[in-house]
């Protein structure tokens, strides 16, 4: 698959026009506004991967670390064909503001490999997972930057990792890496943290709007880990009906709602949501635009734009994708009283308990499930609020208050630290 140029362009002059936005308003210095418009470092290595019919394959991979103004630069991996370095560059960004708006202790940064993970055996994925982490190894550590899974990367995928890293160290280095699975490391409740933090946010937004959720209608877009355990744990926990889902290779659409076990066991065997028995296929399009109370773009970003924004009928978008709306659909939505729960608080429960697992390495003491979902809301309702005052006090949408929330914490950082 080709790189698609348009995305490239996308996502990187988004997160600069929203860097740009918030900027403007909070009236940032010029120096601290260069520092941030920019990744700190960037690596871009190349891997040679022996495949399974004995040749060898060479694929391109890049690091980009964006700021570690307050903390070791974090964030996760992708192993996509789409990848670009415009992409990762944006999504390093957009982790400096996560982990701000969370207030963790955490920079960020992004990671990615140019590969169709689906074409290669776990033969493979284990040599090409093994090969980035010794190409990248200098640049990692738990002081460093603690890499974790994404977009097509898996805790299996992290353990390979860890494991590489710990061969070349001498030692056992769980904690450079978190979404591990629990045997080496992992935190309970990582697995369902992405989905879960977003799920505390639709309540609070719900009890902000008045808006009673409980056999309401949401839709679904994108059916990897943060996708499908939105679908388990919004009629687990919210009471929605989810009547459309969709993955890479179909949307499946069903008035009366999905159940989630049944449409992650149709997944599981033939490896899409299409072709649930009883469900109506639709398009993408169709899904984005459908009649719901809770929209989850759940996939990649830009698939809200100028050209579909005014099409939405969802009251409250929950962004468990990063980048999903571009800032021209923001405008529209914005007038429109679409409420949005922006991606940088929305899917910020991923890289919170990923947080935690790297202060339980550190300690080399486990909590249970109970604790780290107890620890996840308190952090979730925090900032949530954070976002909100701001945006009330600035009268701008969730977005652009939480950039300036999360803005004004790196900007103070690099400040006392000297470096402006
Ligand atoms: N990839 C996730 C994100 O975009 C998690 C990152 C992490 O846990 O470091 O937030």
């Amino acid at each position: 698959m080709k790189p698609n140029p348009q995305t490239e362009e996308l996502s990187y002059s988004t997160s600069q026009k929203q860097l740009d936005e918030a900027a403007a308003i909070i009236k940032l210095d010029p120096v601290a506004y260069e520092l941030l418009r920019r990744p700190m470092r960037e690596l871009h290595v190349t891997l040679a991967v022996k495949m399974d019919n004995g040749s060898t394959k060479i694929f391109q991979g890049f690091r980009v670390q964006h700021n570690n103004a307050r903390g070791p630069n974090k964030g996760g991996i992708r192993f996509h064909p789409n990848e670009t370095i415009d992409t990762i560059r944006a999504l390093a960004s957009w982790m400096t503001w996560k982990t701000s708006v969370m207030d963790i202790p955490l920079g960020g940064a992004k990671g990615g490999v140019i590969c169709d993970p689906k074409t290669l055996s776990p033969g493979e994925l284990e040599r090409l997972s093994r090969a980035y982490i010794r190409q990248t190894a200098s640049f990692l550590g738990t002081e460093k930057d603690i890499p974790a899974p994404d977009v097509y990367t898996t805790p299996q995928i992290m353990a390979w990792m860890a494991d590489e890293y710990s061969i070349m160290q001498g030692n056992n280095k769980f904690g450079v890496i978190t979404g591990k699975p629990l045997a080496l490391g992992g935190s309970a409740g990582r697995s369902d943290a992405t989905a879960r933090g977003g799920i505390y946010c639709i309540r609070e937004a719900a009890l902000t709007l008045g808006i009673n959720l409980t056999e309401s209608r949401a839709a679904i877009q994108g059916y990897g880990n943060a996708g499908s355990y939105a679908h388990k744990l919004a009629v687990e926990l919210l009471g929605l009906k989810v009547i459309a889902v969709s993955d890479s290779k179909g949307c499946i659409y069903h008035p009366e709602g999905l159940s989630y076990e049944k449409v992650m066991a149709h997944k599981k065997k033939t490896g899409s949501v299409a072709g649930f028995p009883s469900a109506i296929a639709i398009s993408d399009k169709e899904l984005l635009e459908l009649d719901v109370a809770v929209l989850f773009p759940a996939a990649l970003d830009s698939v809200i734009t100028d050209a579909n924004a005014m099409n939405i009928k969802a009251k409250i978008i929950a962004e468990l994708a990063n980048g999903p709306t571009t800032p021209e659909a923001d405008t529209v939505l914005y007038n429109n009283g679409v409420y949005i729960i922006p991606d940088l608080l929305c899917n910020a429960g991923g890289v919170t308990v990923s947080y935690f697992e790297m202060v339980q390495n550190a300690y080399g003491y486990y909590w249970s499930e109970d604790e780290v979902q107890e620890r996840l809301e308190k952090k979730m309702k925090t900032a949530f609020f954070a976002v909100e005052q701001k945006a009330r006090s600035y009268n701008v949408h969730n977005r652009l208050a939480a950039y300036i929330v999360a803005v004004e914490r790196v900007a103070d950082a690099m400040k006392l630290r000297g470096w402006y």
